[in-house]
C-alpha cells in the first residue's frame, strides 16, 4: 500500500471514470509546507493564519506577516494557496487584545466580526497578503461570514488597501481569487446570492456542523449531536456546491470531513471540486478516489440526501472504495 501511495504522489487526483478533483492541505505555519509537497498536495486549501498571532505578546507586524505569506507562496511554486484571514476568538484567544469574556465565545466576537471592527488589525494583514501576492498563486478567504454585507465590507477594505499599495508603486497580483468560508448556516442557505459575488466557497464543516446542530464542537456531552453524516448537513453541502457551479465558481471543503474516508464518496458524488485536509490524508484519499466512479457516487449521494438519520447514511456508505 505504501508503494502505491508513493507512486500516487506525483499524479493528479482522478476518479475511476476520469473526473479530476483537487486534493489540497490545511496548514498552520510555513514549516508545514514541506509535508504538503511530500504528500503530493495539489495546493494549500486552508492556511490558518491565526497561529502567526498566537504565542507572542503583541500583534505580528506587516513585515512578519509578509515574510510568512511570501515563504508559503514561494515554496508552493505556483500551486494555489488559500490564505484565510484572521480567525481569532471562539476557542482561540489572544491575551494581548484584552477582549472581554463572553458567555458564548463560539457565537460571539470572532474572526471577520473582529476584523471588521478592528480594521487596523485587518488592514495590516490585507496589506501583507497583497504585497506577497506576486510570489505565487494567492487566494484570499474570509472566515465566519454570516451575511452578504460582511463580505462586501471585507472586500471593500481589501480593494482600498490594494488601491493604496498600487498608488505607492507596490506591485500587486491581478489574479487573486477571493472567497469565503461557508461555516454558518445562513451563508449556506443564501449560497446562491453569495455565488454571484465570490470566486469560490470553502465549506468549513467543523463549524458548520456545530452551528447547524447547535452542538458545541468541544463539548463531550453533546458530541452525539456532532453528526457530519446527518442528512441536514449533506443537504447544506449540496446547496453550496450547486450554487457555486450555477455561477461557474468552484466549491471546496476544508473542515475535517473533507479528509474522512467515509465522507469522501458522498462529497465526490455531490460534486465537490477541492478537498483540503491534513497532509497525511492526501495520498490515502487520492487512492480511494481512484477507485470510485463519480457517476456512481452521484447516485449514492442522491440516496443519502433522502435518508432520515446519520446512522442510515453511514450504513449506506461505509467502506466504499476503502
Ligand atoms: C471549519 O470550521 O471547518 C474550519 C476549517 O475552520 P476551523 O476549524 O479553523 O474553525
Ligand atoms: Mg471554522
Amino acid at each position: 500500500q505504501i508503494a502505491e501511495w508513493k507512486k500516487l504522489r506525483e499524479l493528479p487526483t482522478v476518479s475511476k471514470d476520469g473526473v479530476h478533483v483537487e486534493l489540497a492541505a490545511n496548514i498552520g505555519t510555513p514549516n508545514d509546507v514541506a509535508g504538503v509537497l511530500e504528500n503530493g498536495g495539489e495546493g494549500v486549501g486552508l492556511y490558518r493564519t491565526e497561529f502567526l498571532y498566537m504565542g507572542r505578546s503583541e500583534l505580528p507586524s506587516e513585515e512578519v506577516q509578509f515574510n510568512a505569506y511570501k515563504t508559503v507562496l514561494e515554496k508552493m511554486e505556483g500551486k494555489p494557496v488559500v490564505v484565510r484571514t484572521l480567525d481569532i476568538g471562539g476557542d482561540k484567544e489572544l491575551p494581548y487584545l484584552d477582549l472581554p469574556k463572553e458567555m458564548n465565545p463560539f457565537l460571539g466576537f470572532r474572526a471577520v466580526r473582529l476584523c471588521l471592527e478592528r480594521t487596523d488589525i485587518f488592514r495590516t494583514q490585507l496589506r501583507a497578503l497583497l504585497r506577497a501576492s506576486t510570489f505565487g498563486n494567492l487566494r484570499i478567504m474570509f472566515p465566519m461570514i454570516a451575511t452578504l454585507d460582511e463580505f462586501r465590507q471585507a472586500k471593500a477594505l481589501l480593494t482600498e488597501e490594494k488601491e493604496k499599495l498600487t498608488a505607492e508603486g507596490v506591485k500587486v497580483s491581478d489574479s487573486i481569487q477571493l472567497g469565503i468560508m461557508v461555516e454558518i448556516p445562513s451563508t449556506a442557505v443564501l449560497a446562491d446570492h453569495f455565488a454571484k459575488e465570490v470566486d469560490f466557497f470553502s465549506i468549513g464543516t467543523n463549524d458548520l456542523i456545530q452551528y447547524t446542530m447547535a452542538a458545541d464542537r468541544m463539548n463531550e456531552r453533546v458530541s452525539y449531536l456532532y453528526q457530519p453524516y446527518n442528512p441536514a448537513i449533506l443537504r447544506l453541502v449540496k446547496m453550496v456546491i450547486d450554487a457555486a457551479h450555477k455561477e461557474g465558481r468552484w466549491a471546496g471543503m476544508c473542515g475535517e470531513m473533507a479528509g474522512d474516508a467515509t465522507a469522501i464518496p458522498l462529497l465526490l458524488g455531490l460534486g465537490l471540486d477541492e478537498f483540503s485536509m491534513s497532509a497525511t490524508s492526501i495520498l490515502p484519499a487520492r487512492s480511494q478516489i481512484s477507485r470510485l466512479s463519480k457517476a456512481e457516487m452521484k447516485e449514492l449521494a442522491e440516496q443519502a440526501l433522502q435518508m432520515q438519520t446519520a446512522e442510515e447514511v453511514v450504513e449506506l456508505v461505509r467502506g466504499i472504495g476503502q
